[in-house]
């Protein structure tokens, strides 16, 4: 199956009667994208609103079917998030944070899966009995990723999977991204982290206060001048 392409137009959602996002419209190519922007535009609220857990107006195509609405039928659809701060539970060990992740996978078909997700994450593989809570930070960064894979999502979404690790690990979480894309899966990120970001993704918007500001192929965006005034600290 070709990589999923996604196609928001006009997207808006926000909490009560306070908007958030009032008028967005991008599109997720196969490969990696990043989106990028400062504390409180609104990145959080754009991840929430296409995986259904905050109302949404404006039209969202999945390969040019519009998606679904249900966060469950979201799922179905092929689209997977890991959301802010991993939400794993840390009284589980990774193998029933794994199962857990399965949940709307056929459980004939779930031993199977998580199998071949061990193949990508060997490390989780010697952990297994491992209770979530007590692992690094980075790594159960890695298991919150291996948990959406599980689903086998032909759209993987990460909201800042780099939140408070150490370089190494972002390196390595990045790279992780960087290789879910490069196997054929279409990957959406929301990063602070912007010039590693930049680095791995193919290519990148900048939201600020709700609204896209600037995009393109990573490359051009990392030397653009709103990315190296605002974000990269040039002159
Ligand atoms: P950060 O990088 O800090 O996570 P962000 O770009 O992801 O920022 P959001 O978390 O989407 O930003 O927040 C956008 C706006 O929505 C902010 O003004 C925030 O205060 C507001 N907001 C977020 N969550 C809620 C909520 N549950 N109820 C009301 N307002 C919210």
């Amino acid at each position: 199956m070709a990589p999923a392409h996604l196609k928001v137009r006009g997207l808006r959602a926000g909490y009560g009667p306070f908007l958030v996002l009032r008028d967005v419209t991008f599109e997720v190519k196969p490969g990696l994208t990043v989106i990028l922007g400062p504390n409180g535009a609104g990145k959080t609220t754009l991840l929430r609103a296409l995986n259904g857990l905050i109302p949404r107006g404006g039209e969202v195509l999945l390969d040019g079917e519009e998606l679904a609405e249900k966060t469950h039928e979201i799922v179905r659809n092929g689209v997977t998030l890991v959301p802010e701060g991993r939400q794993l539970f840390p009284q589980m060990t990774v193998m029933e944070n794994l199962e857990l992740g399965g949940w709307l996978v056929p459980k004939a078909e779930r031993a199977s899966r998580i199998e071949r997700v061990f193949a990508d994450f060997p490390k989780l593989r010697e952990r297994i009995t491992q209770l979530a809570g007590t692992m690094s930070g980075g790594e159960q960064q890695m298991v919150a990723v291996a948990r959406a894979m599980v689903c086998a999502p032909r759209l993987l979404m990460l909201d800042e999977p780099s939140l408070g690790l150490a370089p190494r690990m972002v390196d390595e979480l990045l790279a992780i991204a960087r290789r879910i894309a490069d196997a054929g899966t279409t990957v959406l990120m929301v990063e602070q982290n912007v010039k590693k970001a930049l680095a791995v993704a193919d290519r990148g918007y900048v939201l600020e206060r709700g609204a896209l500001v600037a995009s393109g192929p990573a490359k051009l965006l990392a030397r653009s001048t709103v990315i190296r005034e605002a974000y990269l600290g040039a002159a």
